[in-house]
């Protein structure tokens, strides 16, 4: 009979996960609902992904990939890194992984032992301490503040650190608060990071195009180049270029840990899909046009979400900087009942009771370690976001 491992056990499915699961229950019952607790784009992949895709099958390249990638495509994230973050990789410090999520697992299998530490500045994206914790990693978290725009203080992080620090994880533009840090915080993080020689550093990426009121995303390893050899970024197609479901991410760090990654992928999943290599290569070598396309569109969507969200008594809602989530605080609201009859007693009833009584999915914000909050996507149409927001204010009104 199946036991599951205790490793298992003590691992919880994502909140992000479960959310989109109860919400396509719901629907599958006919209730018509608003998800907006995926980090998913609602626009199509490019039309040059699907003619790469298409010219690799036609090209015959149907045949187990190498496991790093396809040197089309580790060249063309070469060009990536060049054109976009004014950086200059070799095809020996980059891998392609089945998303960057498969990045992460190769990282931290690659690299943690039982109690190593693992400091994550909260709020994170979920995937960071279970992902190291699958590992025996112990997440360290350090708060960022709300009046510090969510922005890890460099003191925090050098009072998490210990011996067994292994890796900080800093993920700017930030889900779920799409904080981003300026040059003057990296400076003052890559200052601790000297004093403690044994840390490496996960900089994920994935949101570096989505930044708004013209700021640019900056990278640590711009900053402090002196710092290459423990510096990994992630990055991927998925939230730039809307191909979530191509799963392809990649990495790029010091050549001893990539190959280290390369082995750990060797042992799982192999290389990446032919067709999803071919896709991306041509995605990313097309104009990045399309992408600011986008960009302007998620934008103009936050003053959408944002304006909405702050006309509701009792949430209040700092304005992101970049990614496509809004994180309101629901701190005047804990505690009361909805007009279901719902406790509110935090966020996460908070966010089963707006499903269940308004059809609307979000995430708590507990979920990415800091709350009350709420996360809500602003990656979908004007009018599902325009409908969400009202039935949020309807559903707040009847709160007593
Ligand atoms: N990093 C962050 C911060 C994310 O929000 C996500 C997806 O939600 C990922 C990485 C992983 O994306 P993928 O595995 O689709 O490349």
């Amino acid at each position: 009979m199946f036991r599951p491992s205790q490793r298992l056990t003590t691992l919880p499915t994502p909140a992000t996960i479960a959310m989109a699961a109860r919400a396509r229950e719901l629907k599958a019952q006919g209730k018509p609902v608003i998800s907006l607790a995926l980090g998913q784009p609602d626009f199509p992949s490019p039309a040059a992904a699907l003619e790469g895709a298409i010219a690799q099958v036609k090209a015959g390249h149907t045949g187990y990939p190498p496991i790093p990638g396809q040197k089309s495509l580790l060249e063309a994230i070469a060009g990536k890194f060049r054109r976009d973050n004014g950086l200059e990789v070799s095809l020996d410090q980059l891998m392609v992984c089945n998303g960057g999520k498969q990045a992460i697992f190769n990282a931290f299998m690659a690299s943690l032992d039982e109690g190593d530490e693992v400091i994550v500045p909260a709020p994170y994206w979920v995937s960071y301490p279970l992902i190291a914790r699958m590992f025996g990693g112990v997440p360290v978290e350090v708060a960022c503040r709300e009046e510090d725009g969510f922005r890890p203080q460099a003191e925090a992080i050098r009072t998490a650190i210990t011996p067994r620090t292994r890796w900080l994880v800093l993920n700017f533009p930030n889900n779920p608060t799409g904080a981003i840090l300026e040059r003057a915080d990296l400076e003052a993080i890559a200052e601790v990071l000297r004093e403690a020689p044994h840390v490496m550093v996960m900089s994920d990426e994935i949101y570096e195009h989505l930044t708004f009121d013209g700021r640019h995303h900056l990278s640590l390893l711009n900053v402090a180049p002196d710092l290459a050899d423990r510096i990994l970024i992630i990055n991927g197609m998925s939230k730039a270029y809307a191909m979530t479901g191509w799963r392809v991410g990649f990495a790029c760090g010091p050549v001893p840990l990539i190959r280290a990654m390369i082995k750990v992928q060797g042992n799982t999943t192999s290389g990446i899909c032919t067709l999803a290599q071919g896709g991306s290569v041509a995605a990313l070598q097309e104009d990045i046009a399309g992408v600011q396309a986008m960009r302007e569109t998620y934008e103009r969507r936050r003053e959408l979400v944002v304006g909405a969200l702050r006309q509701i008594e009792g949430l209040s809602c700092a304005l992101p900087q970049g990614a496509f989530y809004a994180y309101p605080g629901l701190s005047a609201l804990i505690g009361r009942k909805s007009a279901g009859g719902r406790v509110l007693s935090d966020d996460v009833a908070f966010a089963e009771a707006l499903l269940e009584e308004a059809h609307v999915a979000t995430v708590p914000g507990s979920a990415f370690g800091y709350g009350p909050h709420l996360r809500l996507s602003f990656a979908a149409s004007d009018a599902e976001l325009k409908e969400a927001c009202q039935r949020l204010a309807r559903f707040v009104q009847g709160i007593t």
